[in-house]
């Protein structure tokens, strides 16, 4: 495996090493079961031994509180833009903050289940910003008040957490959770895709605060339905039961390192390196606000689209991959998630000084 390269895609990303070493012990015979665990009955009590440890140490490495369900669902985080109106919304109303594209997808989808009313936006400059609690404007009457945690296309990642009275908070952290430690209690529903920080694709691992849950609503689709995913144990059919064990591995391994208060140290120095290298330069612009900078995500480019692209080209060459922005931004990202090691930042600042160089 020492052909392995940095990394740098939004999602799926990269995984630690020591993490799918593991996995690839345990790949063929699960601690003497016998078999894989790709293979194994969901309701066997060794896969019950795997979904409840994965539970555990979630609850352990987030510090959920006991009112709070977790539920392991599949559709990604999309399904959940879904979801979430169709169980929270019980008057029928609720705001969004749009933020991304993440954000408006997830607006969109709410539009089709109830009213919809965006309390706060950023498209105005190409949601380059997170706003500001006073550029909020909050329905105190919505069913619930929903943002995306880090905006994974556009390198934005909300540092505060909104002040909505007793509207609850629903936040897609599916590009930032588990990079640092979070106050659960401060939401109703926490939701992400697994790609990024959890492991593989193919779940959605939801928070939600159990008196949100059960409102009745006619014809709500059996999956996704968080009353009845919570009361089955997310076991109403067959769970992401692969998905489920890594997000067990990650865990451990975070645990590993101390939890999220030393991973959020580290992920705090390798943006830092990161962002302080662009502010020195001006070859190179960052193109989030500063005060609205994700750790996750690095947006920048050369103000050059020709030049934008021969720097993805020798990119590769020089044994990084995926640092091509999203299309929606052009220039270049950098999605440096927990499994980024620090050489990998690094190695990529080097190469950014060797191409400042020559393209001055
Ligand atoms: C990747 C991502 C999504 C989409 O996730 P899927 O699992 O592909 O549905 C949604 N929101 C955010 C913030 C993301 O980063």
């Amino acid at each position: 495996m020492s052909d392995r390269i940095f990394n740098f895609s939004a999602g799926p990303s990269m995984m630690p090493q020591s993490v799918l070493e593991k996995a690839a012990a345990q790949m063929v015979n699960y601690e003497g079961s016998g078999m894989s665990v790709m293979e194994m009955s969901h309701r066997s009590k060794v896969y019950d031994g795997i979904i409840n440890n994965t539970e555990a140490a979630l609850r352990r490495v987030m510090g959920i509180p006991d009112n709070y369900k977790v539920l392991f669902m599949q559709g990604g985080a999309t399904m959940q833009f879904s979801a979430v109106p169709l169980n929270l919304m019980v008057t029928g109303k609720a705001d969004y903050a749009v933020t991304g594209n993440f954000a408006k997808n997830a607006m969109k989808e709410a539009k089709k289940f109830g009213e919809v009313h965006i309390a706060a936006s950023s498209e105005d400059r190409n949601f380059a910003y997170i706003p500001k609690q006073d550029q909020i404007n909050a329905d105190p009457n919505a069913d619930y008040f929903h943002i995306c945690a880090n905006n994974t296309i556009f390198g934005t990642e909300w540092n505060y957490i909104p002040e909505l009275g007793n509207v609850p908070l629903v936040a897609d952290m599916s590009s930032n959770i588990l990079s640092r430690p979070v106050d659960v209690s401060k939401y109703g529903v926490i939701y992400a895709g697994a790609q990024k920080n959890m492991g593989p694709a193919g779940m959605a691992v939801v928070i939600v605060r159990e008196d949100l849950l059960g409102h009745y609503r006619e014809n709500m689709p059996v999956l996704l339905d968080y009353k009845l995913m919570a009361d089955k144990g997310s076991m109403y059919n067959t769970p992401p039961t692969y998905a489920i064990y890594m997000l067990g591995l990650m865990l451990e391994w975070i645990e590993g390192l101390g939890g999220l208060t030393e991973m959020e140290k580290l992920n705090i120095k390798k943006s830092q390196l990161l962002y302080d290298y662009l502010d020195s330069t001006d070859f190179y612009v960052a193109v989030a606000d500063k005060d609205s900078r994700s750790r996750m995500n690095v947006t920048f480019n050369t103000g050059n689209a020709e030049l934008d692209a021969a720097f993805v080209k020798a990119s590769v060459e020089a044994g990084m991959s995926n640092l091509k922005g999203h299309r929606l931004v052009g220039g270049m990202r950098a999605s440096i998630y927990n499994a980024m090691p620090i050489e990998g930042i690094e190695k990529l600042i080097g190469f950014m000084q060797e191409f400042e160089k020559k393209n001055k």
